[in-house]
């Protein structure tokens, strides 16, 4: 169910401190880390703690997307590519690249950027 740890999740189990990964930032609802394997020099990924499939899953809880936001603000400060630019990223199905179905954006800088991305 939306909002409830799920057992097979991923970053269910990371927002858990079940399996390991380079924690940046962590709120009392978020959790920010480096992407393994990362396709800009600041490649972060925000999660909310709570399960939550997508963007508009998450969308349903309004404070929680406004944390997630925040937070990617945060991560993209203290990597200082606030002042050059950066990419706040939801891929939302599989068509679109969706690998880990718990609600997460990539937050990317530090390199130009193209668009539209491929
Ligand atoms: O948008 P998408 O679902 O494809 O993003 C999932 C991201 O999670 C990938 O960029 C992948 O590298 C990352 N990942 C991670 N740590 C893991 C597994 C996946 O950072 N343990």
């Amino acid at each position: 169910m939306a909002g409830e740890p799920q057992a097979d999740c991923l970053f269910c189990k990371i927002a858990a401190g079940e399996v390991p990964a380079t924690v940046v930032r962590e709120t009392g609802t978020t959790i920010a880390f480096r992407d393994i394997n990362p396709q800009a020099p600041t490649h972060i990924l925000v999660i909310p703690k709570a399960h939550y499939e997508n963007a508009a899953e998450l969308a349903t809880q309004p404070q929680l997307l406004a944390d997630v936001l925040r937070e990617a603000g945060e991560v993209a400060a203290e990597d200082k590519v606030d002042t050059t630019g950066y990419r706040i990223v939801f891929n939302t199905g599989r068509g679109a690249g969706q690998t880990v179905f718990h609600a997460h954006a990539h937050v990317m800088g530090g390199r130009g950027l193209q668009w539209p991305p491929g």
